[in-house]
């Protein structure tokens, strides 16, 4: 397999289980909390959703479920469950994981 060219992938800077293909990214101009840098993904793998809670971001009211990593359970950001906000609709069922928690794997 020495030659095989699959998909750039982000992985768990913890552990490094594949979490997000690099080509699913949606937007990399996410804030999360204090000013860090975080990616929108349309589509992650091998991460576990938490419990449903109602968070109050400055864009409006959210229904968000952390995402943990499936192998060491570091929670690597958060997946929105319910837009409620019509103009930030898009989100709904996306993913945000956090840049300083994902690494660059197979680049
Ligand atoms: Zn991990």
């Amino acid at each position: 397999m020495a030659d095989f060219i699959g998909p750039r992938l982000y992985a768990c800077y913890n552990c490094r289980n594949r979490v997000a293909l690099h080509d699913d990214i949606v937007s990399k101009h996410f804030v999360a909390g204090h000013r860090r840098r975080a990616f929108l993904f349309s589509h992650v793998m091998n991460l576990v959703v938490g419990p449903k809670m109602d968070r109050r971001f400055i864009t409006g009211l959210y229904t968000v479920a952390d995402v943990e990593c499936s192998d060491c359970g570091e929670v690597l950001g958060w997946r929105y469950e319910k837009v409620h906000e019509e103009s930030q609709k898009y989100k709904e069922s996306k993913t945000v994981l956090e840049k300083f928690k994902i690494v660059k794997d197979n680049w």
